[in-house]
């Protein structure tokens, strides 16, 4: 019986007619302890669900499946149980940990929320708008530009809430494939700074990058290494205000966050900083600071999540270090062989 108990891949254990616990596998004795031979099955698992699955099985000489939901050390756990009626009156119980399943149902159910409720709101405004303007007749063109122009920015807001989930799903879909481009880092930073310079003339802000002395390539996705560069560097203009915005490249020989060869970039602001207790969640899809800052700002509250999938790819890191009223330093750290 153990021999056949201990072939099955999930904790099992055998519990007979009397309710005793009479066989169980070595997955079984790691999660309920060594010695569960002879014990109830009501002391091994205290969870009135299994307990009634294992009686209506015995009872009805069926099968009868439940979930049990636990904690280990800090950790919840979700098992589904199927209880069933085998032979010589006894039931087969056998525990399969679902909890990363769980888990991606909730975090799936979680931002199909997230997404409604951040096309929910620009919507709702356009329609506000409509309506106004449908009331308005032709009488006042001066109130009507400013309503189009309300509509404008709706709509820009949901344009660019769409293209950071595109990019995300993109990101996400080629994850696993490590991309074998060479790209040159210097030379794509100094082209993501020109093509930023537009926004900084608003924030009074000054982009500042000292290019390396020797070349930095690697191997990579150029478009989405440029991605990232273009999310920090817009963030540090959108958040930090006026004030210099210090743009590094480096490289180590080796670098012990990646145990290999490998370059640094950061981006480092002046502005308001981070509270400590943000930081591990800040790459979280949707999570902000400030919502209504970062909304007002045309942040969508992906940037950093799209950052952190593309160094993933990269098999890279991302390191942000904040201290509040002094400023920020977002680092990323990226193989180079
Ligand atoms: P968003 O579209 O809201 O900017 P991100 O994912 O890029 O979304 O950033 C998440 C949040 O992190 C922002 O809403 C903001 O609160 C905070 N943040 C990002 N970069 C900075 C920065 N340089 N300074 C201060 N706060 C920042």
């Amino acid at each position: 019986m153990t021999n056949l108990l201990n072939a099955f891949p999930l904790a099992s254990f055998i519990v007979g007619p009397e309710g005793y616990v009479v066989g169980a596998n070595e997955q079984a004795l790691v999660l309920f302890g060594r010695d569960i031979i002879g014990r109830t099955s009501v002391e091994v698992v205290r969870n009135p669900n299994v307990h009634d699955a294992i009686e209506h099985a015995l009872a009805q000489k069926t099968r009868k499946q439940c979930d049990w939901n636990t904690t280990q050390a800090t950790t919840d756990l979700v098992y589904h149980i199927t209880a069933s009626w085998i032979e010589a009156e006894d039931i087969l119980v056998t525990f399969r940990d679902v909890t990363d399943i769980e888990q991606s149902l909730r975090a799936r159910r979680e931002f199909v929320t997230n997404v409604s409720h951040e096309l929910k709101t620009p919507l709702t405004a356009m329609l506000g708008v409509l309506e106004t303007l449908q009331l308005m007749g032709s009488s006042e063109p001066e109130a009507q530009q400013s309503f189009i122009g309300m509509m404008q920015q709706e709509t820009q807001r949901m344009n660019r809430l769409v293209s950071d989930l595109l990019s995300l799903s993109s990101v996400q879909a080629n994850e696993r494939i490590r991309p074998s481009t060479p790209v040159d880092l210097c030379a794509l930073l100094e082209e993501t700074i020109t093509s930023l310079q537009g926004l900084t003339l608003q924030s009074h802000s000054q982009l500042l990058f000292t290019p390396p002395k020797t070349a930095s390539i690697i191997l990579g996705d150029g478009d989405q290494l440029r991605q990232v560069a273009i999310n920090l560097i817009e963030n540090a203009i959108k958040y930090a205000g006026s004030g210099n915005i210090l743009i590094g490249l480096s490289s180590m020989a080796y670098q012990p966050l990646l145990r290999c060869k490998g370059v640094k970039i950061t981006v480092e602001d002046h502005g308001p900083g981070i509270a400590a207790i943000h930081i591990p969640r800040l790459t979280e899809r949707f999570y902000r600071v400030d919502g209504h800052r970062s909304r007002n700002l045309g942040g969508t509250g992906l940037g950093l999540s799209i950052v952190k999938h593309i160094v993933s790819r990269h098999r890279g890191r991302m390191r942000i270090k904040s201290t509040l009223g002094c400023g920020s330093q977002f680092a990323i750290y990226l193989p180079a062989n």
